[in-house]
């Protein structure tokens, strides 16, 4: 066999465990799973009904276009029918766009501790990944565009940025794309951007009739609560959105996902109290890390970036037992945590958990 040479070493992305498997291993009777940014309350009960009305026409192909959800998404967001693809989770939207622009040996510069999903699809493409050290957990623009070359493709900014949470602010943003040059690709990463509160937070769909560079991706696997269906998309200048396209396979997104999406992104009741009661659960966790003297990155989406200043991977493990699942392991931030906030009840029982591991 004679693979890619440039694939060969690359390695298989390790899921968190199930939950399912986590209880059956340590006899468990309940796991409570605060690593993926899930939304807690599910999702709109709108959902269940559209599902219901195609469970009749599960044979049938998916309409690869996705015309009735473009239509209602672009109707939403105030774009052209034309600027908008959806791919099988934003995931594939980031691998379409690689798969679109990056040739080997193609540059592309992303922050050192952002979304894996970048650079492991760059990687797979055999472009050059430029890792630009965050400043204070944000992403340093200015060093991102001095790493600029003519041989730069994409620079990814992960906004709010995950794991970290923090937001770069509209401001920079602007000065930083006023600065980029025009033969480089920006896509805006706003997987969060329906929880963000914070007023110096702009949303990337309004800056695209002046920025012709600019891709911004969005998902309905977070807020929207539709991670198992897989379905995300990304928003740009018609002519990105067509290059993007040309890369895309028929049928990438399911005839369940389409109509879930579209019932979901109309319950505005739903996202306006789920983006009240993550924020709720923001102001408890801050108040508990306060009181336990634990730093943390301001969090602007749906999870929170502390510093529990011992290793993260032995505080993951002291969780686990107690049957709490979360993240760490993060490279440049060898003691931090990174959970997702839960209902009142999960973050209470992830509290106690967390004080006990610490006491320990
Ligand atoms: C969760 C997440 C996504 C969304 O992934 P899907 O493939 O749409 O489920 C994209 N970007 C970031 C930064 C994320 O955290």
């Amino acid at each position: 066999m004679r693979p890619k040479p440039h694939i060969v070493d690359l390695p298989v992305y390790q899921p968190g465990k199930p939950i399912e498997e986590v209880k059956r291993e340590l006899g468990l009777d309940e796991v409570i799973k605060l690593a993926s940014n899930e939304n807690p309350y599910g999702s709109s009960s709108s959902v269940a009904e559209a599902i219901q009305a195609e469970l009749s026409q599960l044979s049938l192909y998916p309409d690869g276009s996705s015309a009735e959800l473009t239509t209602v998404l672009a109707e939403h967001l105030g774009v052209e029918r034309n600027q908008i693809i959806f791919g099988c989770g934003s995931d594939e939207v980031i691998a379409l766009i690689t798969r679109a622009f990056i040739l080997p040996q193609d540059e592309s510069i992303m922050a050192d501790q952002t979304f894996s999903v970048y650079k492991s699809n760059v990687d797979i493409e055999g472009g050059v990944s430029i890792e630009v050290p965050l400043k204070d957990g944000v992403h340093d623009l200015d060093a991102m565009l001095a790493a600029v070359t003519d041989n730069t493709k994409i620079i990814w900014i992960c906004n709010p940025n995950n794991p970290t949470g923090t937001i770069v602010e509209h401001d920079n943003l602007i000065s930083f794309l006023n600065q980029v040059p025009a033969h480089v690709l920006v896509v805006l990463d706003e997987a969060y951007c329906e929880f963000v509160t914070d007023e110096n937070y702009s949303d990337g769909i309004s800056l695209l009739n002046q920025y012709p560079n600019l891709v911004v991706l969005r998902t309905f696997s977070k807020i929207y609560g539709l991670a198992s269906l897989r379905i995300g998309y990304a928003v740009a200048n018609a002519q990105s959105i067509t290059y993007i396209n040309q890369v895309r396979e028929p049928f990438n997104t399911s005839r369940i996902a389409q109509a879930a999406a579209k019932a979901a992104l109309t319950d505005y009741d739903f996202v306006e109290s789920c983006r009240t009661k993550n924020q709720q659960g923001i102001e408890y966790l801050y108040g508990q890390f306060d009181e336990l003297g634990l730093e943390y990155y301001p969090a602007n989406g749906n999870f929170i970036f502390v510093n529990i200043k011992s290793s993260g991977l032995d505080m993951f493990q002291s969780l686990l037992k107690q049957g709490i699942i979360i993240r760490a392991g993060f490279g440049k931030y060898p003691n931090y945590i990174r959970v997702s906030v839960g209902t009142p009840e999960q973050n209470e029982k992830f509290i106690t958990a967390l004080k006990h591991a610490l006491a320990q």
